[in-house]
């Protein structure tokens, strides 16, 4: 990444991991960025002076040579286009677990997807910092007042981030939302449809998972392990303010999240609980040792296992319902009420 952005000059090659080194590997370089001397040429006139570099995540011997070239036939490129899209040129173009639908595409069994983080996640190599607003489909018979069976999904995957840093951004991400709308001409309509909008308060309440449901069971709830819509749409409602709810068990979320080092039964998760919705963003980190993930789900989906072995890094993301947040931000008591043309369960036209 940052070699297409400006010239690096780098010292302390003489070591085992510089003699190892292979391309695509993820390393972490450390030092001063400054403009180049007179007379001298990089991408965007910088060069960073590097003084200490460290090896992040090894990517097999030969890098990706073995795979695919410039001649490779298209059906090669295609089936390896997570690599393609690491190359100079392919990157400046893109610069510009539950149910599913089937459907027949040409004659294959082809599914509509329901997140767009694995496509998310080949990205982050090539370009950092990634986010992606698409349609999601699920196929749950969920009858509730925040489901709908496509929806708008904003989602984002970023590199080099830490648990802290991703519940911060999640902070970021709603209040600079907020204060954009509160700032545009949408103020008025807003306080028309949710006259006692108040925008929330920083920070955020953080509350572990075991917490809620000590607070659930206190609250005459009885006995849950994984929290249904219900108990944590009246939770969020009694405690009124928007919460994070960390930390979840690995049993009962998706199988790419990262355990926490502290206590391996829990993941380093979130979701953002908002008063008279629930749940509005599911996040975690990911799983990036490509060993752990390949153990965590059985061999189930390979693209996602060799994209960590070229080079990988510590990253997380998160997924935010576009839907739910307009249901909080506009105070309606049903998701439908905030869709052009609604789809769930029995609704399919118009
Ligand atoms: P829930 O527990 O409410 O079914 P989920 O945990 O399955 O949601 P995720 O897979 O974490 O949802 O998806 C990320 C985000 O996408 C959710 O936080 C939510 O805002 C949104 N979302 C998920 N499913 C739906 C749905 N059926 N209708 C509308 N929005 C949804
Ligand atoms: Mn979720």
């Amino acid at each position: 990444m940052v070699s297409e952005l400006m010239n690096v000059c780098c010292v302390q090659c003489q070591c085992y991991n510089g003699l190892v080194l292979s391309t695509e590997s993820t390393v972490a370089l450390y030092g001063t960025v400054k403009p180049v001397p007179e007379g001298k040429q990089a991408p965007g006139g910088h060069e960073l002076l590097c003084d200490f570099w460290e090896l992040i995540g090894l990517a097999p011997a030969g890098g990706t040579d073995n795979l695919l070239n410039e001649e490779s036939d298209v059906d090669v490129q295609l089936n390896n286009r997570h690599m393609m899209i690491r190359g100079v040129n392919v990157s400046k173009i893109l610069k510009g677990g539950s149910t599913l639908f089937g459907l027949n595409y040409f004659g294959e069994n082809a599914f509509l997807t329901q997140s767009s983080q694995l496509y998310l996640e080949t990205c982050i190599p090539a370009l950092g910092d990634t986010f992606c607003i698409a349609q999601s489909y699920r196929a749950e018979q969920s009858r509730t007042r925040r489901h709908l069976s496509e929806y708008t999904h904003i989602e984002a995957e970023c590199p080099f981030m830490s648990y802290e840093d991703l519940l911060k951004r999640l902070e970021d991400l709603v209040c600079d939302v907020v204060d954009r709308v509160l700032k545009s001409p949408a103020a008025q309509l807003l306080y028309d449809l949710n006259p006692d909008f108040k925008p929330p308060k920083r920070p955020f309440k953080r509350m572990n998972y075991t917490e809620a449901i000590a607070w659930l069971k206190e609250h005459n709830f009885g006995e849950v392990c994984d929290i249904p819509e219900a108990p944590e749409r009246l939770m969020t409602d009694s405690i009124n303010e928007t919460i994070l709810l960390c930390r979840f068990p690995a049993e009962i979320k998706s199988f790419y999240m990262q355990r926490r080092a502290e206590d391996r039964r829990l993941t380093e998760s979130v979701d953002v609980l908002m008063p008279n919705v629930g749940e509005i963003v599911g996040g975690s980190m990911r799983i990036w040792d490509a060993e752990e993930l390949l153990e965590a789900y059985k061999r189930r989906v390979i693209v996602c296992v060799f994209q960590r072995k070229f080079g990988t890094c510590p990253h997380g993301g998160y997924g935010l319902g576009l839907e739910r947040f307009l249901t909080w931000l506009l105070n309606r008591h049903h998701i439908r009420d905030v869709c052009l043309y609604p789809r769930f369960i029995q609704r399919c036209r118009p």
